[in-house]
């Protein structure tokens, strides 16, 4: 075993393959910092034609993924003491960057795949979370499974070439991040702003602040009542900021990362 282990059950590992090309992510699988093992559901399909699904009962339209497969397939599958089992449905708990944080104290994560109509109901006993990724329903696990071990792997020590990118990121602290520029100083006549030019750290800190509390409000009011951990009652311009949009706000940590 090396670095984070992913473990994925799934009837369509070439869908994985995405993952082999993707920058960032490809690079943490070449340094070993994390491993994704596919186990092919067809393989511990039943009879002869390797079953894997069947009618519902009660009828309806689609098919439905068996239990046995699936159970061999996890059972199959060498647990280490720091490992859950995410089940993909967009009936579970939609997933937030804070559930990839919580997840980095792990060592393993499997993941079950479904397809289709969706999977045997008896198969939520082997998940310990069961997990969406939005509400929208896609044909099968596989993209999801793919934004849990993209999300993960960014956040492992090693992955990124500049881990400080990791902290003002939107969601780390239910803001959204404030805008980036890059060279030209003018594209189409539209100017950097010259605050960031300024060379003043302590004051782009602040722009970037307030400009992270602006574009939230404006984009995803929602997430600045729950947990906003600019907002220190010391820091006044913030507290401005804030205070000229809403009314009350709770005051919470940002996303604590584990110590490694
Ligand atoms: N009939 C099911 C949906 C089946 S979609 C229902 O209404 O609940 C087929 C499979 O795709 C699911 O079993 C699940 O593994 C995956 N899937 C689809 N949308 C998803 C989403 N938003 N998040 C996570 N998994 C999803």
């Amino acid at each position: 075993m090396s670095g984070f282990n992913f473990d994925v059950i799934t009837l369509f590992p070439k869908a994985f393959e995405l993952i082999k090309n993707s920058g960032v992510i490809t690079r943490a699988l070449e340094k070993n910092l994390v491993d994704v093992n596919l186990y092919d559901l067809r393989e511990y399909g039943e009879g002869p034609y390797r079953q894997v699904d069947d009618k519902p009962y009660g009828g309806g339209a689609g098919m439905v993924l068996k239990p046995e497969p699936i159970f061999k397939a996890h059972a199959s599958i060498k647990k280490s003491l720091k490992s859950k089992t995410l089940l993909m449905t967009p009936q579970g708990k939609v997933l937030k960057q804070k559930d990839l944080v919580r997840w980095l104290t792990l060592d393993q994560i499997i993941i079950i795949c479904g397809q289709y109509e969706g999977f045997d109901e008896r198969i939520r006993c082997l998940a310990d979370e069961e997990i969406s990724i939005g509400d929208y329903v896609l044909s099968g696990g596989e993209i999801p499974a793919i934004s849990i071990i993209n999300g993960l792997t960014r956040l492992l020590p090693g992955t990124l070439g500049d881990p400080a990118s990791l902290v003002d990121e939107s969601h780390n602290s239910n803001l959204l991040e404030y805008p980036h520029y890059t060279r030209p100083l003018i594209f189409k006549k539209m100017k950097v702003p010259d605050i960031l030019l300024s060379g003043n750290h302590e004051e782009i800190k602040l722009w970037r602040n307030k400009k992270m509390i602006e574009r939230t409000m404006e984009r995803r009011k929602d997430l600045i009542g729950k947990q906003n951990s600019v907002y220190h009652e010391e820091n006044s311009q913030n507290k401005e900021v804030i205070n000229n949009s809403i009314n009350t706000l709770e005051v919470i940590e940002f996303i604590d990362y584990p110590d490694w």
